[in-house]
């Protein structure tokens, strides 16, 4: 079996970061620790994080980068990461919050930051077609509908439009991406973590490209 990574995923909304860090989670035996997962989490089980994040999540703002860093550092303490590593999806999202993880896995650091690169044609239209379940997150479209009705095929959760997939939310979310969270591309470059990674075309592609992209840095 293939253990192990400790990696960041980047990427334009849409990109397919979920559906591709679920099968990089199951390959790599490491959790898949999405940020956007846990604060709709949080926003569902209306706890003072989640009375915080909502407003700003569903008008596609960012939740402030000191509430982030502590929801990730508490993450990454964790036994399951420490001991086997962890697909960090939707973190870092800013300079601010990148120069936070440094510190953060200063005694164990990244093996590899990959951008999946999809363009913003692209992403628009995969956005306007994406429904999700509102339990396990599982992505599903228009086009790929679960087989009964709008259930999900995993967990018999609900399947539903995000509310930050409205076209305005869309618009800023993906601005937000390119004014803070592009950046980070070049400074993962710097440093030499950076694979790009071409995420068009059939699922099953992108995914095999990951897996020699991430084969070759991975330290265990
Ligand atoms: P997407 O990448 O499609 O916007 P996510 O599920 O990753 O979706 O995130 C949804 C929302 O959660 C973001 O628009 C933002 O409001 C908030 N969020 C998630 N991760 C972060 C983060 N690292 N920093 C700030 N806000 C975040």
């Amino acid at each position: 079996m293939t253990r192990g990574v400790r990696m960041v995923m980047l990427g334009r909304q849409g990109a397919g970061k979920g559906t591709q860090c679920v099968r990089l989670s199951r390959h790599y035996v490491v959790p898949h620790i999405s940020t956007g997962d846990m604060l709709r989490a949080a926003v569902r089980e209306g706890t003072p994080l989640g009375r915080k994040a909502g407003e700003l999540m569903a008008a596609g703002n960012l939740v402030p980068d000191d509430l982030m860093i502590d929801i990730v550092d508490d993450r990454l303490d964790r036994d399951d990461t420490t001991s086997r590593g962890y697909i960090l999806d939707g973190f870092p999202r800013t300079v601010g919050q990148a120069e936070a993880l440094d510190q953060i896995t200063v005694s164990r650091p990244l093996d590899v930051v990959v951008d999946l690169d999809v363009a913003t044609e692209v992403v628009l239209e995969r956005l306007a077609g994406r429904r999700v379940c509102s339990d396990c997150s599982a992505n599903y479209s228009v086009d790929t509908p679960p087989k009964y009705g709008w259930v999900c095929d995993n967990c018999g959760g609900d399947v539903v439009q995000r509310d930050d997939d409205t076209p305005a939310a869309i618009e800023k979310r993906l601005a937000e991406y390119e004014a803070n969270t592009a950046p980070l591309i070049e400074w993962y470059g710097q440093r030499g973590l950076l694979e790009v990674i071409d995420g068009w075309g059939k699922a099953d592609h992108v995914t095999a490209r990951l897996f020699s992209a991430i084969d070759k840095r991975r330290s265990s």
